[in-house]
């Protein structure tokens, strides 16, 4: 296993279209293993291949219990309700933006076999499928902000979030 180096906004291998995973081989096996490690180092939520510079439709993502899910073709099956909170990128270092993704999420997508599943996530997981599928289009989430938010916006929503009446009014 490698570490991979991050490819920033800026990169044009982050606006191309991924071209979908045909063959389940130890290449495969080698990028998704290697995208594990370079998530795990960066501290990050999720990562896709076009993150490391291939352009291929691969996700890892870390679960709810603190597992990386990895993502081979995924698609959005199923998504409902709301959820704005900030989200940030491992490729626009050190910045946040508000963003309202769906509250829940459902994806289908291959194992490193080839073998279909479904995987389903509320909140920040929900979150995480949609910004890593839409980075396997070429898309970021700097797309849907008309600002990065500043240190006070980003205390204030944590404050807010922590606030022990929250949704009790
Ligand atoms: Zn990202």
């Amino acid at each position: 296993m490698a570490i991979r180096r991050i490819v920033t906004q800026g990169d044009d291998r982050l606006r191309k279209k991924c071209r979908e995973v045909t063959d389940f081989n130890q290449r495969l096996h080698d990028l998704l293993d290697d995208m594990k490690e370079t998530l795990e180092e960066a501290q990050g939520m999720g990562l896709a291949a076009p993150q490391v510079g291939v352009l291929r439709r691969a996700v890892v993502i870390v679960d709810d219990d603190e597992n990386m899910l990895e993502l081979v073709n995924p698609e959005m099956i199923e998504s409902s309700g709301e959820n704005t909170a900030p989200e940030g990128c491992l490729s626009v270092p050190g910045k946040w933006g508000m963003v309202t993704r769906p509250g829940f999420a459902r994806v289908r997508a291959q194992d490193r076999y080839g073998n279909w599943f479904e995987a389903e996530g509320e909140d920040l997981m929900a979150r995480c499928f949609c910004h890593e599928i839409e980075h396997l289009d070429g898309h970021l989430y700097v797309e849907h902000i008309d600002h990065f938010m500043t240190e006070e916006e980003l205390e204030a929503f944590y404050a807010e979030e922590d606030a022990p009446e929250k949704g009790k009014k």
